[in-house]
């Protein structure tokens, strides 16, 4: 197994992840970071993918980082803001999203999360992950919820986005080349308590992208606190934002208090629309046809 983590001491070694000496092999940096232009990191994923064989990569974030937080400052630290300039980057990116929160350790921990997030694309979109999954190598990347003193189940994983953590063959389905979905997680008092996953449509009617929200997931004893409206009040956002429009989702016809609930934020549920599907065994005994 390949180990990226912060150089912070907090983060722990092998024995807190229940791992013999000489089990892990270790990669650690200010922020844990993979960059593509950090020869000494790419380096050592090259060595473990190639050389070693590891399996699993994994990159661990920890919560109150340092070099998250002086990258969220912007301070004048010389050399430090060459090496945090892509966690600066990524905080701009999501401006909005960290500006909404009141309370700045939210802020810096929210950007904890988007850091491992973003470091495991990296490592999944450098040239070395994509040729070992080219030739068929079994290894897969990980990025469990940052440190918080106990070894953390996965963030996503408690969401029951599970997918996004397994080995293979989806690995790639979110943090591949070609990522087919966006995922923004809902946080309460800093705890991860639900997620949206959409993706892009397209409408030839109004020759405009739209959005269709594939799922919107808040845990049960989360619920009734607008977790569920702020998500989906973000996904409109994110529609604006990308001149969007149209914002689709279905709904069951037998779940009435969604239906209800869907209806009070202004959508309408299209009483003369149907929805088609293929199953993959659908998919493929049709595509076969000649
Ligand atoms: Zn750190």
């Amino acid at each position: 197994m390949l180990w990226i983590g912060c150089s912070d001491s907090r983060v722990p070694g092998n024995e807190s992840i229940g791992f013999m000496p000489g089990e892990v092999f270790y990669h650690r940096n200010i922020a844990n970071q993979l960059q593509m232009v950090d020869f000494n990191g790419l380096a050592v994923l090259q060595y473990a993918v190639d050389w070693l064989r590891v399996r699993h990569i994994i990159v661990c974030g920890h919560y109150g980082c340092g070099g998250v937080k002086t990258a969220l400052k912007q301070n004048e630290l010389g050399l430090l803001n060459n090496w945090l300039h892509d966690v600066g980057e990524l905080s701009l990116r999501h401006k909005v999203e960290l500006d909404a929160m009141s309370d700045r350790q939210h802020r810096v921990d929210a950007l904890c999360e988007l850091n491992v997030i973003e470091q495991v694309r990296n490592v999944c979109r450098s040239p070395i992950l994509l040729q070992a999954w080219r030739r068929g190598q079994d290894v897969s990347v990980h990025g469990p919820g940052p440190y918080t003193g106990e070894v953390s189940a996965a963030v996503l994983a408690e969401l029951g986005c599970r997918f996004v953590m397994a080995g293979h063959p989806e690995r790639r389905t979110l943090f591949g080349d070609r990522p087919y979905a966006e995922v923004l997680i809902a946080r309460r008092e800093g705890t991860p308590v639900g997620f949206a996953l959409f993706f892009h449509s397209y409408s030839t009617f109004l020759a405009q992208p739209g959005i269709y929200l594939e799922d919107i997931f808040v845990l049960p004893e989360h619920r009734g606190v607008g977790a569920g409206k702020a998500l989906l009040r973000r996904v409109a956002q994110i529609a604006r934002e990308r001149n969007c429009g149209r914002l689709e989702w279905s709904v069951l016809d037998w779940n009435q208090p969604a239906i209800e609930f869907y209806l009070r934020v202004g959508a309408t549920v299209t009483p003369d629309w149907r929805f088609c599907r293929m199953g993959a065994d659908e998919i493929a005994k049709f595509a076969d046809e000649s």
